[in-house]
């Protein structure tokens, strides 16, 4: 069974890069109906904190990709750890190490970075065991030849033995380092495939000496190549937001971010939308692009405006959570699913879900001192088109036509939009249809642009629509 897991230090936010390694994890297991893990890498209590932790764990539930088992902690498993160095000690595999902080000191001024040889001091000593130094732990790394792996992204990775020292285990507080925890965690939890950043490569030899040492089963590694910016260079705050919760808060949805990450470093055939289902349909962790990945921020949008045509309505309104709609729900289904089709063939976010949404259901406003909902009827737009050549025959044309909405009676959209039209057109005479039309739009809905106007009335309803008439008529009399 494939058993992968992710691994997340809690020292900050989850970062878009870490879930889409997140999601292939998640999807190499889940299509191989294996497990996959959730690891919270906790050792560093210098730089974690709680809320990064909650952070990770909000990230999780809000994209869905559920993990099985409980979350393992590592900062829970200290004993464990100590437990295996003493069996690293017990076979001579591992030794206590007394060098003081003060010849560490030295040696790395002396030799610049190799300090290979130094560090071994302890490694086979016979001699006087310093009595005011408390030692750490290291392991015996091999003395030469070559540490490999063959990597499922990147081939055959190799690095000399001479390259890596003999690391520590535990430090000299008793507390366990990185690759150390690292590997037992992945050994214990029966990890087969590991998938991670390529910036681990250079653990990866650290990791299989470990491995080595105590006997465990090496899993298969497939190190993914970094998503960069379209400069080719590392991802940073000033090329969009990097935080995963942040695409929450702009209304992206979980299943586009997944989407956009999934494309960035994967590709089956042309095709760019994927749901869940379709991912694990088509997902090779050995396909996964070998060179990094560059970013496109805009192609995001256009997959959540994607996403968001293909939810239906009630899941749309449970998103977007705004009492009106769900009123208007209980009211009409079909003036609610009109309003939801028009809104959105039009918007990228939940956030321009909810605006448009709100655009509509608000009466616009004189003027919005209160901080209302309603948009401010759009005044250059009122002077353009309110001139003293055509100001008396639009307000007289928009009274005439709310009192025609009195015995006008129409089933759909369409059947509004006819109506509109008609009015407009028998008005030629008098002033152009499509002035006429702009007029009723600032009443309406007070701006240019937006929803169909026959859509607009059939979703308000005649007597919603006239009570806007008459007070955008009050406000042409006082600007
Ligand atoms: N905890 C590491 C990180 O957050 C990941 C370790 C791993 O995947 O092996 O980058």
């Amino acid at each position: 069974m494939i058993v992968t897991r992710f691994a997340p230090s809690p020292t900050g936010h989850l970062h878009i890069g870490g879930l889409r390694t997140a999601l292939y994890s998640y999807l190499h297991a889940r299509a191989k109906k294996g497990k996959f893990l959730l690891r919270i890498e906790d050792t560093d209590t210098r730089r974690n904190t709680q809320e990064a932790l909650q952070g990770i764990l909000e990230a999780f539930e809000w994209v869905g990709l559920e993990y099985d088992e409980p979350v393992w902690y590592q900062s829970q498993r200290l004993e464990i750890y100590q437990e295996y160095a003493k069996k690293l000690l017990d076979s001579k595999k591992a030794y206590f190490c007394y060098l003081s902080p003060d010849e560490l000191q030295a040696m790395r001024e002396e030799r610049s970075g190799n300090h290979t040889e130094l560090t071994r001091k302890y490694r086979d000593y016979t001699g006087e065991i310093p009595a005011d130094v408390k030692p750490c732990v290291r392991i015996k790394a091999p003395l030469q030849g070559e540490i490999s792996f063959v990597d499922g992204i990147k081939g055959k990775i190799s690095f000399a033995a001479s390259e890596i020292n003999d690391f520590v285990i535990l430090r000299n507080d008793g507390t366990p380092t990185y690759n150390f925890v690292v590997a037992i965690d992945d050994a214990l939890s029966n990890i087969t495939d590991l998938l991670r950043g390529d910036d681990h490569i250079s653990n990866t030899p650290k990791q299989l000496i470990i491995y080595e040492a105590l006997g465990f089963a090496i899993p298969r590694f497939y190190h993914i190549p970094m998503i960069c910016n379209e400069k080719g260079q590392k991802l940073s705050k000033r090329d969009g937001a990097l935080s995963v919760l942040e695409y929450k808060r702009a209304g992206i949805l979980p299943e586009a971010l997944l989407n956009f990450l999934f494309r960035l470093g994967y590709s089956d055939g042309d095709k760019e939308i994927f749901s869940l289902q379709e991912m694990l349909e088509c997902f090779y962790p050995e396909k996964i692009n070998s060179k990094a990945s560059a970013c496109n921020f805009s192609k995001l949008y256009w997959l959540n405006s994607e996403h968001i045509k293909t939810l239906d309505e009630q899941t749309l309104a449970a998103l977007l959570n705004l009492s009106e709609l769900h009123e208007l729900m209980r009211d009409s289904k079909e003036r609610a699913s009109v309003l939801l089709c028009e809104v959105k063939t039009r918007v990228n976010t939940l956030c321009d879900f909810q605006k448009g949404i709100i655009e509509i259901l608000y009466a616009p406003l004189a003027s919005n001192l209160n901080q209302e909902k309603g948009a401010v009827y759009d005044e250059s737009m009122f002077h353009k088109l309110f001139t003293a050549q055509h100001a008396t025959t639009l307000v007289d044309s928009l009274k005439d036509f709310s009192k025609h909405l009195e015995s006008f009676c129409g089933d759909n959209a369409q059947a509004y939009k006819t109506f509109i039209h008609d009015f407009s057109q028998r008005l030629e005479s008098k002033i152009k249809p499509s002035l006429f039309m702009q007029s009723l739009r600032l009443a309406l809905l007070g701006k240019k642009g937006g929803i169909d106007l026959g859509a607009c009335i059939f979703i308000l309803g005649n007597v919603a629509v006239q009570k806007r008439i008459e007070s955008f008529l009050l406000y042409c009399r006082n600007v």
